[in-house]
């Protein structure tokens, strides 16, 4: 299984050598399937393009508008594999038989019938699969979520046997934080799923987490590498026992996140049930949470949600005050996490003090906090995360 992301495929050249490659694997005698991504940042322009048209827009609609991005790269990179005489079709997801639930923009795949693409393999073809999509049970086109091709990726691995998933990107593997924020950073060789699934819930979007989730419960090989430079990048691989684990293995950081703050709900049980209950019928992902202690029997709760989902999650709030009490409902976008993830820290106490202290020193403020075995995560103000970053990546000397 080879995907290949948007940058990979971003033009007409860079189809070209995606071919190419394809086409080389081909000859040395492997089977072959690709998933691909819309070409650069089609998937942006397109939820732009949908932003200026109309506030209003429903999921069905925006998922039928993001899925032709994918369509238009599967399509050319058959062109350009024809004409290196190798044999190649496309498919859309639905075409593949990825079968998914109908949350329209977050679809979860239910099933995959990979009988399609088996034939096509089995009649010597190339199939070209189109990444984040698939289809509902009520026939509608759904999409995966952003980030989504790798999950069909892994997905298709799964459903196919793939000997390995590789992840063909613009960075040449998992680094210890994001290269274009630390240009210190250095390429791990091997990671545990663990571990990144705590790099990719927490913004490190090299991989996207779903489709770490569904790698690690199918057991299937995942490869980062580059698509530029075809050098052998980041293995997956699973915990191994007894193997030296680092304190701290990557920095990372997320700006997709908002915070929403409720004041003043009465402190007793249910209110809290109340406001979660309303968010998780709305299918919004709630990540940090922070109730502070009551004095007068009322409290402030601030959590954070993606921001893509915070004018819906306003709203939710809002309808839900008069049952649960409150007085207002404030939305504050201006906020970024950055994460230390290392499954030494277990063992290691500190790091969240010498956290804190580096943070300190470079006079950042933490806002929330929150933390996993292998994790801490600190909310700070939007333009000072990247400092932030660098820093953390400095004091467990990860370069
Ligand atoms: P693709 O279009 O190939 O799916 P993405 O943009 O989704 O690519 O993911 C690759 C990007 O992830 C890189 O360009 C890099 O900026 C970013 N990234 C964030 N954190 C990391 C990390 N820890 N290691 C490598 N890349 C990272
Ligand atoms: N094109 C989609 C996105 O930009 C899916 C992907 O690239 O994985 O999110
Ligand atoms: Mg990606």
């Amino acid at each position: 299984m080879q995907k290949y992301g948007g940058t990979s495929v971003g033009d007409a050249d860079r189809i070209r050598a995606v071919a190419d490659h394809v086409a080389r694997t081909k000859k040395q005698g492997d089977d072959v399937v690709v998933v691909v991504s819309a070409m650069g940042k089609t998937t942006d322009s397109l939820i732009r393009l949908a932003d200026d048209v109309s506030k209003i827009q429903p999921g069905r609609e925006l998922d039928m508008l993001l899925t032709a991005g994918e369509r238009i790269s599967m399509a050319l990179l058959c062109m350009a594999l024809a004409e290196l005489g190798v044999k190649a079709t496309s498919f859309t997801g639905s075409q593949a038989g990825i079968i998914t639930d109908s949350t329209h923009t977050k679809a979860r795949i239910i099933e995959i019938k990979g009988d399609r693409l088996k034939e096509t393999i089995k009649e010597g073809s190339v199939p070209v699969v189109a990444g984040f999509q698939g289809v509902s049970l009520e026939k509608d086109v759904t999409t995966l979520g952003r980030g989504g091709s790798d999950t069909t990726a892994v997905a298709l691995a799964t459903a196919l046997g793939a000997q390995a998933c590789e992840i063909y990107t613009d960075v040449s593997g998992v680094f210890t934080a994001d290269p274009r924020v630390e240009p210190n950073a250095r390429k791990l060789h091997k990671i545990s799923f663990e571990e990144m699934l705590e790099i990719a819930a927490s913004g490190g979007k090299v991989l996207a987490l779903r489709s770490v989730e569904f790698a690690r419960r199918h057991k299937v090989a995942l490869h980062v590498r580059s698509s530029f430079t075809w050098e052998s990048g980041t293995w997956i691989v699973e915990e191994e026992k007894g193997m030296e684990e680092a304190i701290v293995s990557a920095v990372t950081h997320d700006t997709s996140e908002a915070k929403i703050t409720v004041t003043k709900v009465p402190d007793r049980p249910g209110i809290a049930a109340g406001l979660f209950r309303a968010l998780a019928d709305e299918a919004i992902n709630v990540d940090m949470i922070v109730q502070n202690t009551s004095r007068d029997g009322n409290t402030d709760i601030s959590f954070t949600v993606p921001k893509a989902d915070l004018d819906t999650a306003v709203k939710v709030a809002k309808q839900v005050i008069p049952t649960i009490g409150g007085t207002e409902v404030l939305a504050d976008p201006d906020v970024a996490r950055v994460s230390l993830v290392g499954a030494g820290m277990r063992t290691h106490p500190g790091v969240t003090a010498r956290t804190f202290e580096t943070l300190a020193s470079h006079d950042i403020n933490i806002e929330m906090i929150s933390t996993s075995s292998i994790r801490i995560s600190c909310m700070v103000r939007a333009g000072v995360v990247e400092e932030a970053v660098r820093a953390l990546h400095e004091e467990f000397e990860l370069s």
